[in-house]
């Protein structure tokens, strides 16, 4: 094999339904002492009530909401720093999860959140607190990145540096049992971006790559089976483990396309994450089809990536998502190309893509 890569997965996986009871164990492991527990409502009296039986659980952080704000990061370091905490345990979907990374990476330094956030401070791998990440959607895999993606005021920004590498991830299906039928679509769809978008990146591997091929697989047998039942706990686990390969699929390639128009989507008409990342994947999957990514799609046991791009609107129209511009509200066609553009992200996609062409892609959505 000619190719010359450099892999590394530095996060402890423990993985099976059940296994959020080995919580203890874990911290155990880690040797923590005190942590802050964050999460969101969903979960807030559970993890009060772990909090009243284990005196490591120091204090609890439950008010994170989606597209999480800078307030909730600044919020948890304050509990953090008033507890003297060496961990924080994010609980729940992406939002909990990277909230948790953040504080963490902000709490033991000096400064305010917001002084990261702006870039007035630098992120120290090497002085942070240890993350524990249990993810309870199966979408964002951000339990093995070293991704935080966080709001202030109206910019959602994403920042990627080592500091918010989990320790340790816990991935337990049960806890995804509760997850609402449109949040589960959302976020399903969100792990089959991932898959796709880290195997199309200009950046992309071999060992990732396979992760990607069997996301993609597993993501179009069981998504549609849990949307429809979300007590079946065989597709919760097959899409909790989707959620993990499309995690491990893009965490070294990064995303593309797909993901820098979501930016702008969740910005300015406020779509949820998978949702935003959902309107525009099956038309990305027609832009990059090219030899690799047929060769993904007879992997994962398609015909082509027609039938890929098919398979993505039908389980969109399933899930009620929206897929026309015309339902976001009054859309500035050139200025959203623009704003998609610019995003960084941009630069990742296989194919170059400038505003004139994603306009054009995004008037056939009109
Ligand atoms: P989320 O965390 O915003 O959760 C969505 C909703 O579902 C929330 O209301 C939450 O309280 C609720 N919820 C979560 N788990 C539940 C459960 N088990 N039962 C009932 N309700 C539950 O959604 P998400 O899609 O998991 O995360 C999205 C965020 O993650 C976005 O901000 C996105 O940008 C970010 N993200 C991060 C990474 C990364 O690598 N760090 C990757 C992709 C996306």
């Amino acid at each position: 094999m000619g190719t010359e890569f450099v892999y590394a997965q530095p996060v402890k996986i423990y993985f099976g339904e059940g296994c959020f009871a080995r919580l203890g164990e874990v911290l155990a492991e880690l040797g923590v002492q005190r942590a802050v527990l964050v999460c969101g409502r969903h979960f807030a009296p559970e993890a009060e009530a772990m909090a009243a039986d284990d005196s490591r659980i120091a204090a609890v952080f439950p008010g994170v909401e989606q597209n999480p704000q800078l307030s909730g990061v600044r919020e948890t370091v304050r509990l953090c720093r008033e507890t003297g905490a060496d961990a924080v345990i994010g609980v729940g979907g992406g939002s909990s999860i990277d909230t948790a990374k953040f504080a963490a990476a902000v709490a033991p330094n000096e400064g305010e959140a917001l002084d990261y956030y702006r870039g007035l401070r630098a992120f120290d791998a090497n002085s942070r607190l240890r993350i524990v990440a249990v993810p309870t959607t199966a979408g964002t895999g951000s339990e093995v990145t070293q991704v935080s993606v966080v709001s202030h005021e109206s910019e959602k920004k994403t920042i990627n540096h080592p500091a918010f590498m989990p320790s340790a991830a816990i991935v337990d299906p049960r806890l995804s049992a509760t997850v609402p039928p449109r949040t589960t679509m959302n976020t399903g769809l969100d792990a089959l971006a991932h898959a796709l978008e880290g195997y199309w990146s200009r950046n992309h591997q071999p060992i990732p790559d396979l992760k990607a091929v069997e996301a993609v697989r597993l993501v179009l047998e069981n998504l549609e089976r849990a949307y429809r039942d979300g007590s079946d706990m065989e597709a919760r686990a097959n899409m909790a483990y989707a959620s993990l390969l499309g995690g491990l699929s893009f965490a070294l390639p990064k995303t593309a396309a797909c993901h820098a128009c979501s930016y702008p989507l969740s910005e300015l008409y406020h779509l949820p994450h998978g949702e935003a990342c959902a309107f525009t994947l099956d038309s990305f999957v027609r832009v990059n089809a090219d030899a690799r990514l047929e060769e993904l799609c007879r992997r994962a046991g398609l015909k082509d990536t027609e039938e890929l791009a098919a398979r993505i609107r039908a389980l969109k129209a399933l899930g009620g998502l929206r897929t026309r511009l015309s339902e976001l509200g009054e859309v500035d066609i050139p200025a959203l190309a623009a704003a998609c553009a610019a995003h960084p992200l941009m630069n990742n996609n296989p194919v170059r893509l400038d505003d004139k062409r994603l306009a054009a892609m995004f008037e056939a959505l009109r």
